[in-house]
């Protein structure tokens, strides 16, 4: 399995994120990323590079999830931010107003000119600070996530998207949850776009993978499903339920598995049956793992008790589906073990495959 890392991601790097009223330090930190390539070099699972992409090629890529509108609000948002006041070059981005989108609520359909009001307009929380470097960082994800698709595309068993920030929150119009641009969409989308008819999407990060279902919604062709912390109590609340099986024609082609906090690996092994024959039922040729380690037992921010050894297992279990795999790092924000989960269930894979 190669890995596809990315040479940008420190570039990204939030000092602060506001938590129930207080600003803390970020959880989601450059140290997230070494720790698993370090783990990677320590036990090798293949070539370890940086993704060489075609920049046409990649804007093209990261323009068939996002739209236009996000895409030029995201590309400038640093300098915008520094031009509303000089002083800004010292502080993080995040936004303090949203639009509701209720059906007598405020209208999203206008792009203020005043960048704070864009801010709000593209982001629906104030935990993911826009930094200096983040469109660098981000975009440098994405161009690991179209490689690692490349090379499964090409005949590869499985490749792994190692890049923060983590993608999975991020939708066709918006940032939160730590994440900017949706690097499993886009190597979801650049399978489909490769050839690959039915792409699964399996989620097993703690928190649902509300972008990707929003991404993906109304089609088809991409099945997605996720299985999360139940968002009556977690993060990102206000999608990741059951009753959201997908619209149109992508009516019955999204599958939300919600646990209680509190889960531990029995259950959850059974929820990822579950999910792994829906995956099989729907007929997919290929799949995207994005890949959260914060289902952990010490993870600071979630609530399942997964422990080191239970990676393994979900690594042999997602094998069994004996589809061309592409991993994508999300969550995971027990900083020490991240690396050691992560490549827990990559080695878990591999072996199985
Ligand atoms: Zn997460």
């Amino acid at each position: 399995m190669k890995t596809f890392h990315n040479p940008h991601h420190a570039a990204h790097a939030g000092q602060q994120e506001m938590f129930r009223g207080r600003m803390v330090p970020c959880h989601e930190v450059p140290a997230r990323l070494d720790f698993v390539l370090a783990e990677l070099q320590r036990r090798p699972l293949g070539a370890l590079q940086t993704p060489e992409v075609d920049d046409a090629a990649l804007d093209a890529a990261i323009g068939r999830v996002h739209s236009a509108r996000y895409l030029d609000f995201l590309r400038g948002a640093w300098a915008e931010w520094v031009a509303m006041d000089p002083a800004n070059a010292e502080r993080d981005a995040l936004p303090s107003v949203w639009p509701l989108s209720n059906r007598h609520g405020f209208r999203n359909d206008v792009l203020p000119t005043n960048f704070a009001a864009c801010l709000g307009l593209f982001s629906f929380d104030s935990g993911s600070p826009l930094t200096a470097g983040t469109w660098a960082a981000a975009r440098g994800g994405a161009a690991c996530a179209l490689a690692a698709a490349q090379d499964v595309s090409a005949g590869a068993r499985s490749a792994f998207a190692l890049s923060r920030p983590p993608g999975h929150h991020a939708g066709p119009d918006f940032l939160g949850g730590y994440c900017f641009l949706n690097n499993a969409a886009i190597a979801a989308q650049a399978l489909r776009d490769a050839g690959h008819a039915k792409v699964a999407v399996l989620d097993v990060d703690y928190h649902h993978g509300n972008g990707t279902q929003t991404i993906f919604y109304e089609r088809a062709d991409v099945l997605t499903v996720s299985i999360h912390g139940d968002p009556a109590t977690e993060y990102p609340f206000f999608l990741g339920h059951a009753d959201e099986r997908g619209a149109g024609a992508g009516e019955g082609f999204n599958l939300n598995l919600a646990l209680p906090r509190g889960t531990g690996f029995s259950v959850w092994h059974e929820t990822l049956n579950t999910a792994l024959q829906a995956v099989q039922r729907f007929g997919a040729t290929a799949l995207v793992v994005p890949m959260g380690l914060d289902t952990f037992e010490g993870d600071p921010i979630s609530g399942f008790t997964l422990k080191s050894a239970d990676y393994f297992t979900m690594g042999e279990a997602l094998a069994a589906a004996g589809l061309p795999t592409v991993f994508t790092f999300e969550g995971g924000y027990a900083v020490d073990a991240v690396g050691t989960n992560a490549v827990n269930l990559l080695e878990g894979f591999q072996r199985a495959a």
